[in-house]
């Protein structure tokens, strides 16, 4: 059992990565807490927060972790992606080069982590449709060809974080089990 007496019979670590601002820590505080912190600097660097989910009448515990910042100075090190089963690379929708940079975050990871990690590709910030930058074909067809999960969420309405982080942590699950 864990510290709150939950018994659970599969632990995975999960990673939220990519550019600085694209929201990882709201996506991650949306699926953990439902909140949403529109202040950015008010965001407070969190180690890694848990959530505990039934599969296949499965307990499985999901830990995962956040980065404090370190993504803006390209300085995440090798322990957070260590024993990682699972990703959610994270770009904002609005912003073109938080998605060309996919792929330098794509290439960090493989050089720091398992083969075997499930990998989710994560468009963010969908309520912020007017502005969009990058189109959802693109990005899905981006996916399909590096075999990533793919989906468009916005933290800020909850709209279909729930799913993102559900399907990745599933997807896992079907690897290992
Ligand atoms: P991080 O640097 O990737 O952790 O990003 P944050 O979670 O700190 O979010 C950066 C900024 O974008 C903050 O001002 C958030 O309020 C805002 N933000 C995050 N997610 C969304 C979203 O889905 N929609 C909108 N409109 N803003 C968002
Ligand atoms: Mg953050």
């Amino acid at each position: 059992a864990d510290e709150y007496g939950y018994d659970y019979e599969f632990l995975f670590k999960v990673v939220l990565i990519g550019d600085s601002s694209v929201g990882k820590s709201n996506l991650l505080s949306r699926f953990t807490k439902n909140e949403f912190n529109p202040d950015s600097k008010a965001t407070i660097g969190v180690e890694f927060a848990t959530a505990s989910l039934d599969i296949d009448g499965k307990k499985v515990k999901a830990q995962i972790w956040d980065t404090a910042g370190q993504e803006r100075y390209r300085a995440i090190t090798a322990a957070y992606y260590r024993g990682a089963a699972g990703a959610l690379v994270v770009y904002d929708i609005t912003n073109s080069d938080s998605y060309e940079n996919v792929s330098k975050w794509l290439k960090e990871m493989k050089d720091n982590s398992d083969a075997n990690i499930v990998i989710a590709l994560v468009g963010n910030k969908s309520d912020l449709g007017h502005l969009r930058a990058v189109p959802t074909e693109e990005a899905q067809n981006f996916a399909t060809e590096h075999n990533l999960l793919f989906t468009e969420t916005s933290a800020f309405t909850a709209d279909n974080v729930d799913h993102t982080f559900k399907q990745l942590i599933q997807n896992i699950y079907e690897m290992v089990s």
